[in-house]
């Protein structure tokens, strides 16, 4: 957590004073979370509540409003400052246009246009980003890479999303939509992926990935320590029960973070040969268990990575955690054109 953040400490004087003032929201699919970054990169001051998508997409997107409302109103005052907002949600979103484009967590709200809604109801710029590359612009900002022009982001969550920065810019592709690094391909005749592909790097390296993995071996048998654990029931076996189960030593366990930790590798490998990266920054819950999976990981890009680039490139952990999302959305708010 390197750039946190005494935060409260600020007076809400100072904070009116910051020009521009930004406010990072990250749209999650378990809380929302929105700071107020300094246009260096400190976090002054935070608020988290939670998702609450049971009443659709759209009262979602109306009580997010009411919340950024408030939150302008209590931390800017009356007094107007140079206020700017930066959103980083769940993707694939066509970032230039600001619409949502098969968002995972809010169906209903596919091909929703977010940039118009919000840009309808608050008067403030407003800049639009995927989480995924949120998180990848925040660590390059102020967490595992910065300083770095050329690095990639992953996050190891429910899913795996990611980021790539080329030459110090976030790639969006054509349509705003790429750096889908969950979605390389590493098994044509893999598991079905929830993009509708096969084999993504997602169904191995994500929490999902993990406990299908553990139900496997439970299933022929194994992991009998991860099932106990587990209520003796496999329909609750999760990644966090595994993750635990493996911090006790069980084997099962430790050996469905190897497996994982060798598709990781594939997927590393990739990104090291395309892009020749200098440093990949993995973060997300998953990533807790690094210890766990990273010395497979790294064992295959050694092995297969193509030699110059792998020797160019570091392998590193997030430093700003929960923060990195916040950030990432505040900065790209900052370089709003
Ligand atoms: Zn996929």
């Amino acid at each position: 957590m390197a750039s946190a953040i005494n935060a409260d400490a600020t007076t809400r004087e100072a904070r009116m004073n910051l020009k521009p003032f930004l406010i990072g929201v990250d749209v999650g699919g378990t809380n929302i979370r929105m700071g107020i970054v300094t246009p260096d990169g400190g976090i002054v001051k935070r608020i988290q509540y939670p998702t609450d998508a049971s009443r659709g997409g759209l009262a979602m997107m109306e009580s997010l409003v009411s919340r950024l409302q408030d939150f302008i109103k209590g931390e800017a005052g009356g007094i107007q400052p140079e206020i700017r907002i930066g959103i980083g949600i769940a993707g694939p979103v066509d970032m230039r246009r600001g619409i949502l484009i098969v968002p995972p967590n809010l169906p209903d709200l596919h091909g929703f246009p977010l940039k118009a809604f919000l840009q309808e109801r608050i008067l403030y710029p407003i800049a639009i980003e995927n989480d995924a590359n949120a998180f990848t612009l925040g660590e390059g900002w102020k967490g595992a890479a910065r300083g770095s022009l050329d690095y990639c982001g992953i996050t190891l969550g429910t899913g795996v999303g990611g980021g790539i920065v080329v030459a110090g810019k976030i790639l969006h592709g054509a349509g705003g939509m790429g750096g889908e690094v969950g979605h390389i391909v590493l098994n044509p005749e893999g598991p079905l992926c929830g993009c509708g592909g096969k084999g993504c790097l997602e169904v191995y390296a994500s929490g999902n990935g993990i406990r299908g993995m553990a139900r496997k071996a439970i299933e022929k048998g194994e992991g009998k320590g991860i099932l106990k654990r587990s209520g003796g029931d496999l329909r609750k076996v999760t990644s966090e029960e595994v993750f635990k189960a493996a911090r006790e030593g069980d084997e099962t366990a430790l050996h469905v973070f190897k497996e994982m930790g060798g598709y990781l590798g594939l997927g590393l490998v990739n990104l090291v040969n395309l892009f020749n990266p200098e440093k990949i920054v993995i973060g997300g819950k998953v990533s807790r268990a690094w210890d766990y999976f990273i010395g497979s990981a790294i064992e295959v890009v050694d092995q297969r990575a193509m030699k110059g680039q792998r020797e160019r490139v570091e392998i590193v952990q997030g430093e700003c955690g929960d923060d990195a999302g916040i950030l990432g959305a505040a900065y790209t708010a900052l370089k709003l054109e």
